[in-house]
C-alpha cells in the first residue's frame, strides 16, 4: 500500500520540503494545514489533492473555501480546524512543522490518536515536555525527530548496544550570522543582518532565533526529551560549515557522527522512510571539496540566551515552556525592530520570575505559563 503523510504548517520551509520529499517517493497526501497562506495552501490542495486542509486564520479559511470549493477538499478553520485535521486524518504519518507553541496541541492530537509524528517543531517538546512523552508512550509510538540535529542523534543511535553506554551528545551549532562578534558589535544589528544565515535556508522565527542561538537552546532541551540525556550531558559545539549534523559519545569515548550537505530533505526523508533508506535528491557530500572542518565553544556571554535555555531545563517543570514564550515575544518585537539584538536575552530572562514551580503540570499550566511569560516581556520592553 502508497504511504500516505499529513502536513501541518505546509506552507512553510519544512512544509514545502516535506511535500517535495512526498512527491519525489510517491507518497499520498491526505491533510495539509497552514497559518494563514491560503494562497500557497490552495496550489497545494490542487496539487495534491488532500482529504482535507485547514488554516488557522478564520478569516484566510473563509476565503481558502470559496477558492477550493471545485475540489473535495474539505476546508476547516481556527487551531481547532487544525487539531481536527491532525486528529481525523488517517495518514501513516503526520509531519508538525508548525512554528512556535501553536504546534503543542495538534502534536499532542496525533499522538493520541496513535499515529506516528514526525516532529519539526521544536517548541511543542520544549514547552510539552512530559505532556508530549506521555502520549507517545501510551501507543507505543517513537517520535520521529526531524530537526537535522536530533535526526542526526537519532541516526547515531541506530543500533546502539542495550546497555546504558551512551554518555554524551554533542549538538553542532553553526554559530549562525553574529558568530565571533562581541556585544558591543551586536548592540545596533537589525533583523535584515541576522537574516543573512550562512547555511541553511528557513524561515524568519527560526533564523532569529539561530542568530541569537536561542534555537540552540531550544534544541538542547528538545534533545534532552527525546534522548533522556540530562542536561548537563548535551554539550553545544559551534561547527560553521554545518557538515557534521550532531554527534554522540559511549562510555569508551568512541563518538559516532552523522555528516551530510546542509539540505533539511536528508532528515525529512529519513523520518518519513525510517527505518528503509531511499536515494534523495540531496547531492552527495564530498570532504574532499569542503577541504576542511573547524569546531569553536559557543560564547555563553555573548550569546546569553544559550545559557538561559540551560538554566531553563535545570530549573525543569514549566520553566522551557516560560522562555520559550517569552522567546517567541521577544524575537517578534526584534523582527518589528522595536528592541535591540541584546535586549532579546535581558527581556526573556523576566520569564523565570513569573513561573511557577510545578514539575507535574497540564496543559493549561501550559498555556497560562505562556500567557504570564509574554506578559512579563511586554511590560520590560
Ligand atoms: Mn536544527
Amino acid at each position: 500500500m502508497k504511504k500516505s503523510i499529513a502536513v501541518l504548517g505546509s506552507t512553510g520551509s519544512i512544509g514545502v520540503q516535506s511535500l517535495d520529499v512526498a512527491e519525489k517517493s510517491g507518497y499520498e497526501v491526505k491533510a495539509l494545514t497552514a497559518n494563514r497562506d491560503f494562497r500557497k495552501l490552495e496550489e497545494q490542495i490542487r496539487k495534491f489533492k488532500p482529504e482535507c486542509a485547514a488554516l488557522s486564520d478564520v478569516a484566510a479559511a473563509a476565503e481558502l473555501r470559496l477558492r477550493v470549493k471545485d475540489t473535495s477538499t474539505k476546508v476547516y478553520s481556527g487551531i481547532e480546524g487544525v487539531t481536527y485535521c491532525a486528529e481525523k486524518t488517517d495518514a501513516d504519518t503526520v509531519i508538525d512543522s508548525i512554528v512556535g507553541l501553536a504546534g503543542l496541541s495538534p502534536a499532542l492530537a496525533v499522538l493520541e490518536s496513535g499515529k506516528t509524528l514526525a516532529l519539526a517543531n521544536k517548541e511543542a517538546l520544549v514547552a510539552g515536555g512530559h505532556l508530549v512523552l506521555d502520549a507517545a508512550k501510551k501507543t507505543g509510538k517513537v517520535i520521529l525527530p526531524v530537526d537535522s540535529e536530533h535526526s542526526a542523534i537519532f541516526q547515531c543511535l541506530q543500533g546502539k548496544p542495550s546497555n546504558k553506554a551512551l554518555k554524551k551528545i554533542i549538538l553542532t551549532a553553526s554559530g549562525g550570522p553574529f558568530f565571533g562578534r562581541t556585544r558591543e558589535e551586536l548592540k545596533n544589528v537589525t533583523a535584515a543582518d541576522a537574516l543573512k544565515h550562512p547555511n541553511w535556508d528557513m524561515g524568519a522565527k527560526i533564523t532569529i532565533d539561530s542568530a541569537s542561538m536561542f534555537n540552540k537552546g531550544l534544541e538542547l532541551i528538545e534533545a534532552h526529551f527525546l534522548f533522556g540525556v540530562a542536561p548537563e550531558n548535551i554539550d553545544v559545539l559551534v561547527h560553521r560549515e554545518s557538515i557534521i549534523h550532531s554527534l554522540i559519545e559511549y562510555d569508551d569515548n568512541s563518538v559516532i557522527a552523522q555528516l551530510g550537505l546542509p539540505d533539511m530533505r536528508i532528515p525529512i526523508q529519513y523520518a518519513l522512510t525510517y527505518p528503509e533508506r531511499y536515494p534523495s535528491p540531496v547531492g552527495e557530500l564530498k570532504l574532499s571539496e569542503i577541504g576542511r572542518l573547524t569546531f569553536f565553544e559557543p560564547d555563553y556571554e555573548v550569546f546569553d540566551c544559550l545559557g538561559i535555555c540551560r538554566e531553563a531545563i535545570i530549573k525543569g517543570g514549566l520553566y522551557p515552556a516560560a522562555v520559550n514564550s517569552a522567546n517567541e515575544e521577544a524575537n517578534r518585537l526584534f523582527r518589528e525592530g522595536k528592541i535591540g539584538f541584546l535586549d532579546l536575552g535581558r527581556l526573556i530572562r523576566t520569564a523565570f520570575s513569573v513561573t511557577p514551580d510545578k514539575p507535574d503540570f497540564t496543559l493549561e499550566d501550559v498555556y497560562e505559563t505562556d500567557k504570564a511569560a509574554r506578559q512579563a516581556v511586554l511590560a520590560a520592553v
